[in-house]
């Protein structure tokens, strides 16, 4: 009876028909109505077939996730967990089981989007106004960003921002203490040398002795010192240099805070607030400065304005869109940044509160005390007296101590020649230090850790100067000092969660950000301890399991892209972009061409290629765009003539932004190369390319891809992200290396982009999983069917609206963009009416006004099924009926759903309600919004009024009671 075989039964397993939207029949609907014979006649209209690859690609067949999940828990299991006492910036740390569930775990927390639509944001939003208060209470300034990439980046961003503001104008000269951590040191250097800065890396003390117009101190210092560096402030101020100082954020609990020391600007990690290490990120760095340097901060910052009803309301302020505006006059090119570890780190303190905080920070710092107490009794003195956690001893048995530590499964740092430190931290107990006594002092030392406890109260030890003991108070806010029981904390999170629309309410059809399926599957081995608790810096046989995970998704990302070799090291699109231009100046450099530093950059680009170019040194020339969008061969190839003695790139995305695969791109690629040039690909779109084309294969040099759009990583609400970088061989030599950890024999002793070897590598096993559960068919189809979809949506779409670009046969890539232009001319309607209203009907807006002002980019994913492309379709149909009614007088341009949107339960309950819609037109507009209604928590923000009064830290009580 039965015809089906074995094989076809099994197939229910198959992941490729969960990660696709669109089922067979859908799919045949969707052909129809766009008049395609099938999904692979459609792609041979729309790709060019001078770019086709002929075969799939040389990757796996898929997995089912039950396989990929198991095969990948053998793979890191080969990781050799270590207690680890390394410390340099990562540190054992206890992540609270209500967090690691309700907001690491969480696709209500994970899967949402940078908050460029405030109102329906409002949740991460004050979560990162908790983050940016804590920093601001931790290092004692004014002005706080909502995080940075990580701990290295942020020095480096400081030293820019040190050169923006110094009125030592004369001087080019830089100072970074050599107690500062090396991986620190060597992403600043690199940032240093291509920004044209003089530096110089002595002991602190040594900064009096220069004319510097900026300067980096560490505090405490890597070796764990403690000291007063108010004085050495002073001694640069009196020169007018700006002070950075990076700082250990649980050491900030007890010590005096930078800023009352002295300090302009003040970075570091919060990784120790409850963010496993995950072999290096991904964590949140912190960047505080005084409000008179808002103007030069890098990165985003979240303040406080008000709604149209004047109530309290959240955004992000000034330079949200910085690189788009300012473009190569940015201050950074910091776009993806780490939310949801900043809302981690945010909420591990909202949940410990001043008190918890405190004694964590004395519990590590007693422990502390007894080991070096302990060591002394034994006549090992500590290198120094002052520290709080870290601890180091010059050993003259170190080989002895280090195999012994070794043998007892703990790793110690030890990458100072005749030193070893030992870091504690708030995973630290009493056995861990009777162990690490036995460890530096070999086994019948007699010591006890209880005794010793007692005799540091006997004799009232002090190991904090008295001088730079906190006084100050910290965490004096109620959010900190509300949520201490886990009910309470629960329901905390689940309330700010509410607010925001992620991917677990509807879809997010962001062009260019590819808001795809975040598998539950490729998420669950992030928290798994194997990866989770792996210091960057353990010895490479112990990291075993992450590095075979890392070079098989080397490898499949090397056949994916066409290119020759990978770097894991940048942690975002924007850092790949910096990464790769670094490479192709190396490369010029290697071939005495060190004088080429023009970069030809398309009018449609992304705002972080020419402020990548401008960190680099680069000169940035635009090349103009015709009137269907592609770049403007005959201006290209004038440009490129006319520079070709200095031509060093061009930086060119593909699809391009305007969302169609120029014929010409091979061309491009070719007048580039002939005129001396490289051609760095933004691999931002490479959900179009995947498995039919590559940018290798088109004859591109160096791409980065966001992971966090193309393969499966998810935003968390404005990064994590990860930017790796592919290249051809000749510019292989030149990736990104590290001091601590050597990544590849071919590139040792080349600069590091990121603090750590391989970037955010406790993520890479989400891409890995994407790809594994793909295979080389189902990686290929979710690019044909992201493609599909976004020419369905195009066609429905543009039976209402314009849709500015297409192709040649009047197709899409994978995105398209809606003009409203038109429209807003004729009603008074914006493009920012149609991006609030939308949130009416349960949807977060397209990209609005990026790369056309005045449009909506739409970028569908494969992901979505089609009867969530309808409900879309239909609420932008119906929009468009709304502003018809505008435009025939029916409405007036103030008095409509539009221009009032969003609706929020404030408006419909109020007994003054006088506008020219009812309730329901306002809230219920169609029945699917009614049937799964989304609340926007506030109406619409008031962008001006909150740039105008910048507020970033948490708004006092007082305003709360208003
Ligand atoms: C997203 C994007 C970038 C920047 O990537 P981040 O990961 O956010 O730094 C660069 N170019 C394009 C075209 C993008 O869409």
């Amino acid at each position: 009876m039965t015809t089906q075989t074995l094989k076809d039964l099994e197939q229910t397993q198959d992941f490729i028909r969960r990660h696709i939207g669109p089922d067979e029949a859908q799919t045949q609907a969707m052909l129809n109505d766009i008049n395609a014979e099938s999904v692979d006649a459609l792609i041979d209209e729309i790709v060019p077939a001078n770019i086709r690859l002929a075969d799939l690609p040389a990757i796996e067949e898929s997995k089912t996730e039950v396989k990929a999940l198991a095969d990948l828990k053998a793979v890191a299991s080969k990781n050799v967990v270590n207690t680890t006492h390394i410390g340099l910036g990562y540190y054992g740390t206890l992540t609270p089981n209500v967090i690691l569930r309700n907001v690491l775990e969480n696709p209500g927390w994970y899967t949402a989007y940078t908050p460029y639509q405030p109102e329906i944001a409002q949740g991460r939003l004050e979560s990162l106004l908790n983050y940016q208060q804590m920093c601001l209470d931790l290092t004692g300034l004014d002005l706080a960003s909502a995080s940075l990439l990580d701990e290295g980046t942020a020095a480096a961003e400081a030293m820019a921002l040190a050169k923006r503001v110094s009125k030592n104008k004369k001087s080019n000269l830089f100072f970074v203490s050599e107690e500062v951590y090396p991986q620190t040191i060597d992403v600043v250097k690199n940032r240093a040398e291509f920004f044209g800065f003089d530096l110089v890396i002595a002991p602190a003390n040594d900064v009096e002795n220069h004319d510097v117009f900026g300067a980096l101190l560490q505090y405490p210092a890597a070796s764990g010192e403690v000291s007063d560096i108010s004085e050495l402030i002073e001694k640069v101020h009196a020169k007018k240099g700006i002070v950075a100082v990076a700082a250990d954020i649980m050491s900030l609990v007890l010590l005096k805070a930078p800023g009352e020391l002295g300090a302009d600007v003040v970075i570091g990690s919060s990784q120790r607030f409850g963010v496993p290490m995950g072999y290096g990120g991904p964590h949140a760095a912190f960047f505080t400065t005084s409000d008179k340097y808002k103007r030069s901060m890098p990165g985003r910052i979240i303040g406080v304005s008000k709604d149209t009803r004047g109530n309290a309301a959240l955004r992000m302020a000034m330079q949200t869109r910085e690189q788009h505006i300012r473009r190569e006059k940015a201050n950074s090119n910091i776009c993806t940044a780490q939310v949801l570890l900043a809302n981690m780190a945010a909420f591990y303190a909202v949940y410990h509160g001043p008190k918890g905080l405190k004694v964590i920070a004395e519990r590590i710092h007693r422990f502390t005390d007894i080991l070096c107490l302990g060591m002394a009794t034994k006549g090992v003195q500590a290198d120094h007296a002052n520290y709080f956690d870290t601890l180091t001893f010059t050993l003259s048995n170190k080989e002895e101590i280090v195999s012994r530590a070794l043998a007892k499964g703990v790793n110690l740092r030890t990458d100072v020649e005749g030193k070893v430190s030992v870091s504690l931290d708030e995973t630290t107990t009493r056995e861990n230090v009777a162990n690490l006594f036995d460890i530096l002092l070999g086994e019948g030392h007699g010591l006890d850790v209880a005794a010793l406890d007692q005799q540091i109260i006997d004799c009232d030890h002090a190991s904090i100067p008295a001088s730079l003991v906190r006084e100050s108070e910290i965490l004096t806010h109620p959010v900190f000092n509300s949520y201490h029981s886990e009910t309470e904390m629960l329901r905390y999170i689940k309330k700010l969660e509410n607010k925001d629309l992620a991917l677990n309410h509807s879809m997010i059809s962001l062009g260019s950000c590819t808001m795809k399926l975040n598998a539950t599957a490729q998420m669950i081995p992030v928290s798994w301890p194997e990866f989770a608790n792996m210091h960057p810096f353990a010895p490479v046989d112990q990291a075993q399991g992450y590095k075979h995970m890392i070079d098989e998704l080397d490898k499949w990302l090397v056949e994916l892209t066409g290119y020759d070799a990978m770097s894991m090291q940048p942690n975002s699109g924007a850092q790949g972009e910096y990464a790769g231009l670094i490479a192709i100046q190396k490369y010029h450099e290697s071939r005495g061409d060190a004088h080429r530093n023009i970069c030809l950059i398309p009018s449609s680009a992304h705002g972080t290629n020419p402020a990548s170019a401008q960190m680099v040194g680069m000169k940035v020339v635009v090349v103009d765009c015709d009137k269907s969008g592609n770049v403007d061969m005959s201006d290209l190839k004038a440009k490129a003539e006319e520079l070709r003695d200095n031509l060093s790139c061009i930086m060119i995305t593909y699809p391009s932004t305007h969302g169609v695969y120029e014929e010409t791109i091979r061309e491009i690629c070719e007048i580039i190369h002939d005129n001396g040039g490289q051609v760095y690909l933004d691999g931002a779109n490479m959900n179009a390319q995947v498995g039919i084309t590559s940018p290798g294969f088109i004859g591109a040099d160096v791409s980065h891809l966001n992971l966090h759009k193309t393969f499966a990583i998810p935003h968390g609400g404005g990064g994590p992200g990860m930017g790796p970088i592919g290249v051809k061989k000749h510019l292989a030599p030149f990736l990104p290396d590290h001091a601590l950890i050597n990544v590849d024999e071919s590139t040792k002793g080349n600069g590091a982009v990121s603090a750590a070897p391989f970037g955010s590598a406790g993520i890479l096993c989400i891409s890995y999983l994407y790809i594994a559960m793909l295979g080389k068919k189902g990686v290929t189809d979710s690019t044909k069917y992201a493609i599909t979809n976004a020419n369905y949506l195009a066609h429905k779409l543009s039976q209402h609206y314009p849709i500015l670009y297409t192709g040649n046969n009047g197709r899409v890539a994978h995105e398209c963009i809606v003009d409203l232009r038109p429209l807003k001319e004729a009603s008074g309607i914006t493009e920012m009416d149609v991006a609030k209203r939308l949130m009416d009907y349960g949807f977060h807006a397209p990209t609005m006004s990026f790369p056309v002002a005045g449009t909506l980019m739409i970028e569908p994913t494969e992901s979505e099924a089609k009867p969530e492309l309808d409900r879309f379709i239909e609420a932008m149909t119906c929009i468009r009926d709304e502003i018809r009614k505008v435009e025939q007088g029916e409405w007036t341009v103030e008095n409509n759903p539009l221009h009032n949107a969003p609706h929020t339960l404030a408006d419909i309950t109020d007994p003054a309600w006088d506008r020219a819609y009812t309730v329901g037109e306002a809230v219920f507009p169609v029945p699917a919004a009614a049937a799964n209604k989304f609340w926007p928590t506030v109406n619409r923000i008031d962008d001006v009024f909150g740039d105008r009064n910048l507020i970033c830290s948490c708004p006092s009580v007082d305003t709360y009671k208003d």
